[in-house]
């Protein structure tokens, strides 16, 4: 089972549109093993988008990212870091697919509501970086057995 990151982006909270993003996961079969409301800081955004600091747009990104609470959740599921990146959609929300979060409901780059881990690597260490230990929950969802053969849910 792999683990993966989501932000609801400050635009997903003023837009009212976290409970219809969260459902979509949920709808997908994922199990949220986390989830919090948060502030982030300077500091937690640089770790972050480490690989986006130097670029002209990341002063930008950070003051956005620090303009309203941000809601966080760990998802955990078999290759669910792919299939979470599918139904996110591109992006840039004007080249991104119909049928995804940010096809269907944005349009800026900078306003694209959701972020999601986009490794099996970076899952992993997102996770750890937003979540403590004590913040993730380890338990059996019932309806397990209709959304996975028992292979893919070791
Ligand atoms: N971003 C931006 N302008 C750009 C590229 C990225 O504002 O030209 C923002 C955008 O909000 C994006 C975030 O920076 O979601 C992180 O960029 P990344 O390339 O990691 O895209 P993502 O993984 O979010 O699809
Ligand atoms: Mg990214």
């Amino acid at each position: 089972m792999e683990r993966t990151l989501i932000i609801l982006k400050p635009d997903a909270i003023q837009r009212g549109l976290s409970g219809e993003i969260i459902t979509r996961f949920e709808k997908k079969g994922l199990k949220i093993i986390g989830m919090k409301m948060m502030r982030l800081d300077s500091a937690l955004l640089k770790a972050h988008y480490s690989h986006l600091t130097d670029k002209p747009f990341y002063k930008g990104l950070e003051e956005f990212m620090k303009s309203s609470p941000v809601i966080a959740f760990a998802l955990e599921g078999y290759e669910c870091v792919n299939s979470v990146r599918i139904i996110l959609g591109a992006t840039n929300p004007r080249e991104a697919e119909a049928g995804t979060i940010r096809g269907d409901m944005s349009i800026g780059t900078g306003r694209n509501l959701v972020h999601a881990s986009d490794s099996t690597e970076n899952g992993e260490k997102e996770v750890g970086r937003f979540f403590d230990d004590n913040e993730l929950f380890s338990y059996d969802k019932s309806e397990y057995i209709h959304i996975y053969e028992d292979f893919e849910r070791k």
